[in-house]
């Protein structure tokens, strides 16, 4: 080991307690050290702190952390002060004097950390020099992009932190951030050329698992037959059907609580002690359920409905096994709840972002080659193999050549000058005189009914795959049209084969059945 290493590990022991790095926390480290910007992303729980606050230490100026936990930050602060550490915060909650206080502080060399809201950079113009700085965190950074889950417009103001100070070191943080949110910190914070850290996100030990919705009520019953006394939580969408569905369990003796935030507070903390104290075996909850909960041993999470995207679903299935051990995520998947979501969208200001987030997660429950793969591929992970610990790995559909159908929506797409939505193009396909068909005149096009023999179900789910498989792709920004990619080129021009899977019968859609 060389001296570095020998330092950090010290400091790693003596200031946090930890005998050794996790995952790529000492390449972060080294790389801050050493003065690259970074982009890291780290799954909840997985050590991004340590990976900014270490080197705080071995550096002699001031490390500045913007952080949008206002709530958050003093506790963080005190917390680092008992480890010895020299920290503080600056937000609207202190007086000019005492913010000037620390100014000086920070001038005299006397603080490591430095915590500070986005919304307070204008409060510390005085420190922003590289004489004062060793290097500047971001975390939370997915707020800073309308893409982002979490979209908090201060945040758009940090661009001027690299532009005015570009020898000093940025480091973005953050948990959930898909590729398009990756591209976006890296423009807007201006750090074109940071080094990107990904942790894995993948939890082995989870079995993936996609049902059709129809007969949940069955499905969940014969789930929890076969998870006799094991803990788990069941995701549903809205308060109601949280107390309708445990009302029905509780009707086939199980033992269920329920959670949702229209509950008093005392309702809620009794329903999250007896979960956590194994009191109840169950909790139906929505998704106000779970944040800060410490449950090792939670072994199964069921999504009554779908989730409205990626990152809320692997939060929430996260809660699962968190003991390494055997857990199980089964989702149950609808084309109502697109619907109901969709409608929900309308009403926000961000509805494009929303419904294409949601199209990936409908995209993950079509899935016809393995889950695993989609949902880490969505963080920017590749897995080379097939994980085979999830439903389509362990039951695969078959495959055929579907050349000709692929080459009849590929060029279906290349005739409507793909500017068409996924409707549109069956419409072409099936020769249905939709308005849209009408207006445009595409019943002149040569593909024009060229698809009548397939069902629109059956359309639906081979295009899903051609977009899965990247033939083509969704423009998110452009009203969901659907584009071709150099691979479309390859199979309408090149007469590359394409491999499709048959459509199983139970994965196709129903309207939402009554449950009574
Ligand atoms: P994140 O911000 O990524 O959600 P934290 O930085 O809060 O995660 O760390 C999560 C937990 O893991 C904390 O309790 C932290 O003390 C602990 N932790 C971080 N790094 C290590 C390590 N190298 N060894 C052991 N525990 C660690
Ligand atoms: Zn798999």
């Amino acid at each position: 080991m060389n001296a570095l290493a020998n330092q950090l590990k010290s400091t790693l022991k003596e200031k946090f307690g930890y005998e050794s790095f996790r995952g790529p926390q000492e390449q972060i480290i080294n790389n801050l050290i050493s003065g690259s910007d970074q982009l890291v992303i780290m799954p909840t729980g997985g050590g991004k702190s340590i990976c900014y606050q270490l080197p705080a230490l071995l550096l002699p100026k001031t490390c500045l952390v913007i952080s949008p936990l206002i709530a958050l930050m003093k506790d963080q602060v005190d917390g680092l002060k008992a480890n010895g550490i020299n920290a503080a915060f600056i937000n609207s909650s202190l007086s000019f004097e005492e913010r000037d206080q620390i100014l000086h502080q920070v001038a005299e060399g006397k603080i490591n950390l430095l915590y500070l809201a986005p919304e307070s950079v204008g409060f510390i113009s005085s420190i922003l020099k590289k004489e004062y700085l060793s290097y500047i965190a971001v975390d939370e950074a997915h707020c800073i992009s309308a893409w982002g889950h979490d979209f908090r417009p201060a945040y758009k103001k940090l661009k001027f932190l690299k532009n005015s100070l570009p020898e000093i070191p940025l480091i973005a943080l953050t948990a959930t951030a898909d590729k398009a949110t990756q591209k976006d910190i890296i423009h807007e914070l201006g750090i074109i050329d940071a080094k990107i850290n990904i942790d894995s996100f993948d939890r082995k030990n989870i079995f993936l698992n996609v049902q059709p919705a129809q007969k949940r009520i069955e499905k969940i019953l014969n789930f929890i037959s076969q998870h006799q006394e094991e803990s788990g939580i069941i995701y549903c969408l809205s308060r109601k059907s949280t107390e309708k569905l445990a009302e029905k369990l509780r009707n086939e003796g199980i033992n269920v609580g329920v959670y949702h935030a229209g509950m008093n507070a005392e309702d809620r903390t009794k329903a999250q002690e007896d979960f956590i104290n194994d009191q109840t075996q169950i909790v139906c909850a929505t998704i106000a359920f779970g944040m800060g909960i410490d449950k090792s041993n939670v072994r199964w999470v069921i999504h009554y409905n779908l989730p409205k995207n990626i990152e809320s679903y692997y939060q929430e299935i996260g809660r699962a096994g968190r003991d390494g051990l055997p857990a199980e995520a089964l989702l149950f998947h609808s084309y109502g709840d697109i619907l109901t979501f969709s409608r929900f969208f309308e009403e926000s200001s961000n509805q494009e972002f929303q419904m294409a987030k949601l199209l990936r997660m409908k995209e993950y429950a079509d899935a016809v080659n393995c889950r695993r793969k989609i949902l880490l591929s969505y963080f920017g992970e590749v897995l080379e193999e097939n994980c085979g610990h999830c439903d389509v790995c362990k039951n695969p559909p078959q495959f055929k050549d579907a050349t000709i159908l692929a080459q009849k929506a590929l060029s279906a797409i290349a005739r409507v000058k793909e500017n068409e939505p996924m409707g549109v193009i069956i419409d072409v396909l099936k020769a249905t005189y939709s308005s849209e068909v009408k207006e445009m005149g595409y019943d002149q096009l040569k593909t024009f009914g060229a698809g009548r023999d397939l069902t629109k179900n059956d359309w639906q789910h081979y295009l899903t795959q051609l977009i899965n498989e990247a033939y083509c792709e969704i423009a998110f920004h452009q009203h969901n049209h659907l584009k071709l990619t150099p691979l479309a080129k390859e199979v309408l021009f090149n007469g590359k084969k394409v491999w499709l899977a048959l459509p199983q019968k139970n994965t196709k859609y129903k309207k939402k059945e009554k449950q009574t």
